[in-house]
């Protein structure tokens, strides 16, 4: 799926600002290399494929475009919303293109996709979630039914093309007659004109609206991720299917875990008889919980402790990252007077000791080591 696909640069060997050029003679050399037909080793036709996948994208420019602004996501998006691989819009498309069943003469487009920006928590953007999003939008007009025309009113036939929606036009040549057809200009090929424009749309065959959508946040997502809600674009001029709406997600940052790459990070401050002597902590999850964790005695500060599968959730995937619990010793700033005496009683013990394990103080160490 999308998360471990290789990038199609990388799959080429080639930067990301390749001459089409370039492109070609990557992809040859690793199709000759790689050709089932001439390599027998196991993973060959693997990487022909995916040679194969990589140049059938980046050496089409509007592909091209798409995947360098939207990776991997620009072509699929996510499983149940996007679904995988494309879209059926895009299979209707590259099957059907013009022609798409409706007998008129011009080209079916797929409508422009839209794009808007979703805030979410960091705890949202960790365990998933479901928001409405309204996206003011261009509809087809439900009283006319996008076309345009008011109901009851009846389109004359083009008087320029006679309704046929094409202008002929014959040319002698040596070769014997010629016939030149052109789609025709007044009534744009569609072989009729409209007098009665709908009240509703004004003739435009589209009203802009709010339309709030629901959309579904996976778990594991994080900042920058796009969602492509297929079909959620505007509509397609000319009956042609509607665009994508992609969902750009912005996560706030937490106020005690941050996120790397599928671990979580917290700091944990303990004071200094907690680390010397060991103890045995709670330690708080993300999602509202605590664990138990054993601080061995004698911790340093910024020893990291890792509790499993308390982490990120794997983005379409299975299992969680871990935690990192990073211990911060903090050194009392304000003692009782008992606790004054005690930590002089304890001095004492040290001597000016740093470890009282090491038979050596820091400074004796230092002048060692200056040879002083
Ligand atoms: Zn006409
Ligand atoms: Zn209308």
């Amino acid at each position: 799926m999308a998360t471990t696909k290789r990038d199609y640069y990388e799959v080429l060997g080639v930067g990301r600002s390749a001459s089409a050029d370039e492109i070609r003679r990557a992809y040859r050399r690793l199709a000759l290399q790689y050709h089932p037909d001439r390599n027998p080793s196991a993973d060959a036709s693997e990487k022909f494929k995916e040679a194969q996948e990589a140049y059938e994208v980046l050496s089409d420019p509007e592909r091209r475009a798409q995947y360098d602004r939207f990776g991997h996501l620009g072509e699929g998006g996510f499983g149940g919303l996007g679904a995988n691989g494309f879209g059926i819009e895009d299979i209707f498309e590259s099957f059907f293109g013009a022609a798409a069943g409706t007998g008129r003469r011009q080209r079916v487009q797929r409508g422009a996709d839209l794009r808007l920006d979703l805030q979410l928590s960091f705890e949202e953007s960790i365990f998933g979630t479901e928001k409405d999003v309204t996206v003011p939008k261009h509809e087809t007009c439900e009283r006319c039914n996008g076309r345009g025309i008011e109901p009851g009113s009846t389109p004359v036939p083009c008087p320029t093309c006679g309704g046929t929606g094409e202008i002929r036009r014959a040319h002698q040549s040596i070769f014997g007659q010629f016939v030149n057809v052109s789609v025709c200009s007044r009534c744009r090929g569609e072989g009729q004109l409209v007098f009665d424009p709908c009240t509703e749309c004004h003739g435009q065959g589209v009203v802009r609206r709010q339309k709030t959508l629901r959309v579904t946040v996976p778990a594991g997502v994080s900042d920058g991720t796009q969602l492509r809600l297929s079909g959620e674009g505007e509509p397609g001029p000319n009956g042609g299917p509607p665009g994508h709406l992609y969902v750009v997600l912005h996560v706030q940052p937490h106020r005690f875990f941050r996120r790397q790459g599928n671990d979580l990070l917290l700091e944990l401050p303990i004071n200094v008889a907690q680390a010397a002597l060991g103890a045995e902590v709670e330690v708080p999850l993300l999602e509202g919980d605590t664990v138990p964790l054993d601080i061995p005695a004698g911790t340093q500060s910024g020893r990291v402790l890792r509790i499993r599968g308390k982490g990120v959730p794997v983005l379409q995937g299975s299992g969680r990252g871990d935690l990192l619990v990073r211990v911060k010793v903090m050194v009392p700033t304000e003692l009782t007077r008992e606790q004054r005496e005690l930590f002089r009683k304890l001095a004492a013990t040290f001597g000016d000791e740093v470890s009282p394990q090491e038979n050596k103080g820091f400074f004796e160490k230092v002048k060692d080591a200056f040879g002083v």
